[in-house]
């Protein structure tokens, strides 16, 4: 437990404070779009961003770092929202990875939850914050958007955003995982089939009462 933690600390801590260098009081979080986010970063750093049409969906991205050129590729063929995790995914390794290595391909079971390489876990856990910021996750629940909604606003994928809300949920609440499967579940199944309420909006009105109490 305690090296998982200490893997995923330094990507999460590190996608935090470019968002907080990223944010302004004028935003308003609940309409941030992480593919806003996104260009903003390969701007800064002045990344060659290309869509290539790969042939295979197995390969969805790679960085490439030469001596006069800074390159993501990602597969022009996959759908956006899956283009901007793989973006996001390719600069943690920018970020994260770039003194121990100069080229990252990428397969597309490296972009998964359920990847075991280190480097991999680390990006995708730096990809999902910046994807998806902390705060704006709790913005936008507290506001009672759907999954849906939060899904289409962000420009995430549904499988982006599951696998964030567990991690937002065990981070910020140390529930058990189980339990943050079951309400996630809940939350997504509201969303298709309409249900007005859920257990995670009612969660998070508690929990912001119990902030205002306090
Ligand atoms: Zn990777």
């Amino acid at each position: 437990m305690a090296n998982t933690k200490n893997i995923f600390t330094f990507p999460i801590l590190k996608a935090q404070s470019l968002f907080s260098r990223y944010y302004s009081r004028e935003m308003d979080l609940k309409t941030y779009r992480c593919d806003e986010f996104l260009v903003r970063l390969i701007q800064d750093n002045n990344i060659r961003l290309d869509l290539y049409p790969f042939k295979s969906d197995k390969f969805c991205g790679l960085l490439t770092i030469d001596e006069d050129e800074i390159t993501i590729v990602v597969n022009k063929n996959s759908p956006a929202v899956r283009r901007n995790f793989t973006i996001a995914h390719e600069l943690g390794h920018f970020y994260l990875h770039r003194h121990l290595n100069s080229n990252f391909p990428d397969r597309a079971s490296d972009l998964l939850n359920s990847s075991d390489i280190v480097f991999e876990k680390q990006a995708n856990a730096f990809a999902s914050e910046i994807v998806l910021p902390n705060i704006v996750v709790y913005i936008m629940l507290k506001s009672k958007f759907s999954f849906n909604r939060i899904s289409a606003v962000t420009q995430t994928s549904h499988e982006t955003l599951r696998w964030r809300l567990i991690r937002f949920l065990i981070g910020n609440f140390k529930m058990s995982h189980n339990k943050c499967v079951e309400m996630v579940n809940d939350f997504e199944d509201s969303s298709i089939f309409g249900y007005k309420k859920c257990e995670i909006h009612d969660f998070i009105a508690k929990e912001v009462y119990k902030k205002l109490v306090n």
